[in-house]
């Protein structure tokens, strides 16, 4: 997991002080061909504590089908943001793309059997003392909207710009701060969650008409926000880090 930088900044450059300027952007996958794709984004001017969300998110038809990628990766250089987090699996589990025939991690001494369907860091314990005690996906279930978005950081990355995975359920419980049983958040729910970290002066998060996926991708560029200014929290499992790290943020800012 490489965070030697954050963002596109050298790490030893960013304190809250020089946060002013900050553009980071939040992407709710879907699948290529099927679901919603939306796109927000979060800024600040240096006299802000908390990001803006001053740019209307994006959740045209546009953002899949066949030009899908290629409409996400323009607008993203367009507006070239520090960060970008996207809700899906930027890594595959180990046992897929190990081809180390010795390697103790997929034939351990003691004769366990690898997981092939589930990175480590999706497994319930790692999420038992979380603000959720429902985990992720395996990636297995979400193969699909994984590769895209595996390709799509790839595509990213080679126009400079730093991408990394996160969570919006993830998120919005941590904005929550209670722990305990997750049951599904209604949008009402997460529009207020967001809106006690969120500037909003366009209203967009309280439009009733707003699709789910627009409001994740806000908690995703609110993700995208806490790394950028080194307030994160990565769920990951110290002896599979390439396995990669779900970012969600520390925890609620008054
Ligand atoms: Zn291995």
């Amino acid at each position: 997991m490489p965070r030697k930088e954050i963002g596109n900044r050298p790490q030893n450059e960013l304190d809250m002080s020089m946060v002013g300027g900050l553009l980071v952007a939040g992407i709710d996958l879907s699948g290529r061909t099927t679901g919603t794709t939306a796109l927000a984004w979060l800024a600040a001017e240096a006299s802000c504590k908390r990001p803006v969300l001053d740019r209307p998110v994006v959740a045209e038809r546009g953002l899949r089908g066949a030009g899908g990628d290629e409409r996400i990766v323009s607008l993203v250089v367009d507006a070239r943001p520090d960060v970008v987090a996207i809700d899906a699996p930027l890594h595959l589990p180990h046992a897929i793309i190990c081809r180390d025939e010795d390697c103790e991690r997929c034939f351990p001494p003691d004769g366990a059997y690898p997981s092939y369907t589930t990175r480590m860091l999706e497994r319930k314990e790692r999420w038992s003392d979380r603000p959720t005690t429902r985990p992720p996906m395996p990636t297995v279930m979400v193969a699909g909207i994984a590769f895209r978005a595996i390709f799509l950081r790839r595509l990213l990355e080679r126009e400079g710009i730093r991408v990394i995975e996160t969570w919006p359920a993830g998120v919005l419980r941590r904005m929550r701060g209670a722990p305990g049983h997750a049951s599904p958040l209604d949008a009402v729910t997460r529009a207020r969650l967001l809106l006690g970290c969120v500037d909003d002066p366009g209203q967009q998060l309280q439009q009733p008409d707003l699709p789910l996926d627009a409001l994740d991708a806000v908690a995703a560029a609110l993700a995208a926000w806490a790394y950028a200014t080194d307030w994160f929290h990565p769920v990951e499992d110290d002896g599979w880090l390439d396995e990669g790290a779900i970012i969600l943020p520390q925890v609620a800012r008054a």
